[in-house]
């Protein structure tokens, strides 16, 4: 045998943790590691956040899973919490961020459907965008390289070039179903959609009666300072996926709709063993306990603002590598000159984790309650690793 029992589908990097504590990743040999990652947007309270690790032990040890064919009142309860705090008027939970794409797609193919309109069937994606790795998920993004090998995919996607509204609008035909898209793309780096992008959807899709849904897998959560990115926007979705943030470690999903948008679903339509298990329930009534609170959310912001600054007073030091920093709350890209993986592996050796994207973009995704001084602390290791990789590089002893 040459395969590996796990199979080898990612390019691991050297650290093992072992132990999280707070925005710290502990590895094996007790190295410490400022977590600028979370997992990739996942551990928004930080690791072994007391409130959230009590409420799932006690859920464990009282309730675990319980099918779906029984009645499962925490559902209710962090349904109607969504509700309350959001455009949606209905909830289905997942396990993770794909299963939630799905149940958008489908809640708006059904929409269609129903509605009279069962020959709208395509659905309008941008390219560079992510919406997970189903066979659905990587036909509905531009991105190729997810893409290859599995061809021939489902042909059911048109691809727009993000922020180009014209470009979308000249993609509408009789076929179009839905328009979906990232209000700040993620994997595609920390790409903002403008106001005017997002606006000019939402009035496309009224004009021609689609479904709008925005994927907030990773915008989402109280990760940009509001708890949901489009709220900055002034602009709502008939239909929204979330998950990573929402269980802060545990896995779990949502998929929101108006109740318009959610027409067509309806008993038998769609289904999930896991999805919605009391565990999982727990875990997000634990976390909105905390993101959702007006004063949290004002601090991501103030935090966000702070990392911006720091990191625009080191970057004139390092600008043959960087050039800017952009996004919102604490969803930002470093934008460095070169291909980004090389330093995000260089940096780990200087006790900071972050998170290579698409276009040349580092993401630093720190938790959400980090204080002042992580932030120092980030921007000093992000600095002098900058000085050591701008010599290693000209030492020629830059590893692989
Ligand atoms: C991570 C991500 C997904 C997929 O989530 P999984 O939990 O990995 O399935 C979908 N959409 C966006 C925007 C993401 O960032």
């Amino acid at each position: 045998m040459t395969i590996p029992a796990l199979m080898p589908t990612y390019a691991r990097c050297e650290v093992e943790p072992v132990k999280g504590e707070g925005a710290y990743l502990i590895g094996k040999d007790g190295k410490r590691y400022l977590d600028f990652a979370s997992g990739i947007a996942v551990n928004i309270l930080g690791h072994s956040h007391p409130h959230l690790v009590e409420t799932i032990q006690k859920q464990a040890a009282t309730l675990m899973h319980v099918s779906n064919l029984y009645s499962v009142p925490a559902q209710w309860e962090l349904a109607q919490r969504l509700v309350d705090l959001t455009f949606a008027d209905t909830v289905f939970f997942t396990n993770s961020g794909v299963e939630a794409f799905e149940c958008a797609a489908k809640t708006a193919l059904a929409y269609q459907h129903v509605s009279g309109h069962p020959e709208r069937t395509r659905i309008i994606t941008f390219n560079n965008a992510f919406h997970g790795r189903s066979i659905a998920a990587i036909s509905a993004t531009g991105s190729e390289k997810l893409r290859v090998p599995f061809e021939p995919l489902p042909d059911w996607s048109d691809y727009a070039p993000f922020n180009d509204l014209e470009a979308t609008k000249a993609l509408i035909t009789d076929k179009t179903a839905a328009i979906m898209v990232e209000p700040v793309q993620g994997e595609g780096g920390i790409l903002p959609a403008t106001p005017e992008f997002l606006q000019g959807l939402r009035a496309l899709c009224d004009e021609h009666d689609l479904m709008l849904i925005f994927d907030e897998v990773q915008c989402g959560v109280a990760r940009t300072g509001t708890l949901f990115a489009h709220e900055q926007y002034g602009v709502t979705p008939d239909i929204m996926a979330v998950a990573k943030g929402i269980g802060g470690g545990f896995p779990l999903g949502a998929c929101l709709a108006s109740e318009k948008a959610a027409v067509g679903m309806t008993v038998g339509t769609h289904g999930s063993t896991y999805g919605g298990n009391p565990l999982g329930m727990a875990a997000g009534m634990a976390v909105l306990d905390v993101v959702a609170e007006p004063d949290f959310l004002a601090n991501v912001k103030r935090l966000g603002e702070r990392l911006v600054h720091a990191v625009e007073q080191m970057i004139p030091n390092h600008d043959d590598l960087f050039t800017g920093i952009r996004g919102k709350g604490l969803m930002l890209g470093l934008q460095m000159t070169e291909a980004t993986r090389p330093f995000v592996n260089f940096a780990r050796q200087y006790g900071i984790l972050t998170v290579a994207a698409g276009d040349n973009v580092v993401r630093l995704l720190p938790p959400l309650n980090i204080e002042e001084p992580h932030i120092e602390e980030a921007v000093s290791k992000l600095s002098e690793a900058a000085t050591a990789y701008r010599k290693a590089k000209a030492d020629g002893t830059l590893p692989g």
